[in-house]
């Protein structure tokens, strides 16, 4: 039995496998699995047979098993005697992709592109699935520790029946150690290892001022529209230099470790006009510190709006990530801070809300 590899060998033979890996990311990019409710959902079921059919290929016993009919895949490969096991996580469904017109190609039809491949979940997180069947090719299937991959069908909408699943197979699930391929690359062509995320805190806030829509032209002036409040109470967010304005959520500081500003933009496509937001390392900012971003907005098109005051029915949904965790078990640290950043976000703009209105977050 192949116990130790070295690490040259291993590159070796990642790279012989690199066709194989790609062809199988592109199968389940080809699949849909938009985990948000109103999207197809047995395309979730096509993505997990799929995941479980690379999984088998690459030397697990697989089996695909749902809790509130959301599949989830779990594979083995049990562990040579004395051995530890290490539970290997990713997600096979995907976000929303928005207006076909935001895309420059489909972004369920794979493309490369300047070296590098285009289409939803070709990273986040259908990579994290071929990294995972590619590894464990690399050592012939018989790694020299056991391996459980676990690949979840839910996270994007945020794991709401996580818990459910735990309890009926967490035991199933149990490792030494978790490593999770969901996250950011550090730079193209440089290996990162993540060491701590933030976790996220999400609602949806909605403003009434009004029970019904009146003339703005008649009544504008003392009577308050729902937009105007709502962008006020969004600016206290933030103070003035970008700093999230929310108190109560930890902060901490980066590894000395730091990108550039121009690295930055040219990563994220940031405009020329547009300058960076809040103070300290920008690593400190991305990584250490919370954030605060608004998401969405429901109101009135303007090729709908007439001379009414919106009187309700503004809604957004806000998305706050605070600092978080270390370590290898991420998800259940993560859920702590959550709720601690949660109530800050909500007192944050209960206190501020102007006293004639409603203001509601879910
Ligand atoms: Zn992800």
């Amino acid at each position: 039995m192949k116990t130790q590899a070295s690490s040259a060998t291993l590159a070796d033979r990642v790279g012989e496998d690199t066709s194989r890996i790609r062809a199988e990311l592109e199968t389940l990019v080809r699949i849909p699995s938009i985990s948000h409710p109103g999207h197809d959902p047995s395309q979730l079921g096509r993505s997990a047979e799929a995941t479980a059919k690379i999984l088998r290929d690459a030397g697990c016993e697989t089996k695909i098993v749902e809790i509130e009919g959301v599949p989830a895949v779990i594979g083995h490969v049990a562990a040579p005697a004395g051995a530890p096991t290490v539970l290997l996580y990713a997600h096979h469904d995907v976000q929303p992709t928005g207006g076909r017109d935001l895309w420059h190609s489909d972004p369920f039809d794979p493309i490369e592109k300047n070296g590098r491949l285009y289409g939803r979940g070709t990273s986040d997180d259908k990579c994290g699935i071929v990294m995972h069947a590619g590894a464990l090719r690399a050592y012939d299937s018989r790694p020299p520790i056991g391996v459980t991959v676990f690949v979840e069908g839910e996270e994007e909408w945020g794991s709401p029946n996580l818990g459910k699943f735990l309890n009926e197979y967490g035991s199933e699930l149990r490792a030494d150690a978790v490593i999770l391929a969901d996250s950011g690359n550090w730079r193209t062509g440089q290996p990162g290892l993540t060491i701590s995320l933030r976790g996220i805190v999400a609602c949806d806030i909605e403003v009434r001022t009004l029970d019904h829509a009146v003339h703005s032209g008649e009544f504008g002036g003392p009577v308050p529209d729902a937009l105007t409040v709502l962008a006020k109470t969004l600016a206290t967010l933030h103070d003035d230099r970008g700093n999230v304005a929310v108190a109560g959520i930890a902060r901490g500081k980066a590894d000395p470790l730091d990108l550039e500003e121009a690295e930055l933009r040219k990563q994220v496509g940031l405009r020329p006009g547009t300058k960076l937001i809040g103070e300290g390392g920008i690593t400190d900012r991305m990584w250490m510190k919370p954030s605060v971003s608004i998401l969405g907005i429901d109101a009135p098109r303007l090729t709908e709006s007439t001379n009414q005051l919106v009187p309700y029915r503004t809604r957004m949904p806000l998305s706050k990530h605070s600092k978080t965790i270390f370590g290898a078990t991420c998800r259940g640290a993560r859920r702590c801070r959550s709720r601690r950043a949660g109530r800050g976000s909500h007192t944050s703009s209960r206190a501020r809300e102007p006293r004639t209105t409603r203001c509601a977050a879910r």
